[in-house]
């Protein structure tokens, strides 16, 4: 049992892992945990559903929902509109499940603000290589797209002192475990802070590098394109 009223939130560079942790965490603990869907304005990613991954509205519907107060919180993250309803947090009695959060860092500090009580958990992934190669191998993202996501994430990276709580997500079983021994109080779940310290170094040397390799190789169409008519002169 959690001394914590809830929510969980989960915050962490892209790529760390947190949607599927959080996904986890509903499935295998139905009974302690549910799903915080969140709306978004950014367009379905293939396989995505409406009302399952993110309620998808647009710009117009997003800024209405602000405007009535409907948002507990909502940021601009990737040039895309991100926000909790705040139907979400309504209070359950007795002991049901809360709703596990997966936002960006600043959705989170306003989530504490409230002070609904949240447990917050930065996810962060085990080394550079296992990070690049989740963002790359989840194949929903263009380079450019993740080199974008990289440079949010070097921002997301920087907030790391602001929390307490931290998970390396190597091996997802573990990971859920750490989670959950976070939740229960328990002592010894996460990663130290100077561990923690000496693996963002790794992660943000190993994002910069792949930013520089990506913005290298980008776009070669556009530039042959550009290059034919001088080449034809
Ligand atoms: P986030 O929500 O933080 O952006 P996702 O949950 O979408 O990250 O995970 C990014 C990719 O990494 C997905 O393809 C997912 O299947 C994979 N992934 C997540 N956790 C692990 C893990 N522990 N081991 C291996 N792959 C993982
Ligand atoms: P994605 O496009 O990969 O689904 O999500 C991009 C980022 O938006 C992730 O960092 C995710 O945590 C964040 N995000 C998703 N939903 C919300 C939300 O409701 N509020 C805030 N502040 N961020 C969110």
């Amino acid at each position: 049992m959690s001394g914590v009223a809830g929510p969980l939130v989960l915050v962490g560079p892209s790529g760390a892992g947190k949607t599927t942790v959080a996904n986890e965490l509903v499935s295998a603990h139905p009974d302690r945990f549910v799903p915080s869907v969140s709306v978004t304005t950014r367009r379905p990613r293939d396989g995505e559903r409406h009302g399952r991954d993110y309620l998808f509205v647009s710009r117009a519907e997003f800024d209405e929902m602000i405007r009535g107060g409907r948002l507990a919180e909502w940021a601009e993250v990737h040039g895309e509109r991100y926000g909790t309803p705040a139907d979400n947090l309504r209070e359950e009695s007795g002991d049901g499940p809360v709703p596990v959060l997966d936002i960006d860092v600043l959705g989170a500090g306003r989530i504490l603000k409230r002070g609904t009580g949240a447990l917050v958990i930065f996810i962060l992934p085990p080394g550079p290589a296992e990070w690049i190669g989740r963002l790359a191998g989840r194949g929903t993202e263009s380079p450019r797209e993740i080199a974008r996501r990289l440079r949010t994430a070097l921002g997301e990276l920087r907030a790391v002192p602001l929390f307490e709580r931290f998970v390396v997500n190597a091996e997802l079983d573990r990971t859920v475990r750490r989670v959950l021994a976070h939740w229960a109080g328990e002592p010894g779940g996460g990663a130290s802070a100077s561990e923690v310290a000496a693996r963002c170094r790794r992660l943000e040397d190993g994002a910069r590098s792949e930013i520089a390799r990506l913005e290298e190789t980008e776009d070669p169409t556009t530039t042959n394109a550009e290059r034919a008519p001088r080449e034809r002169e």
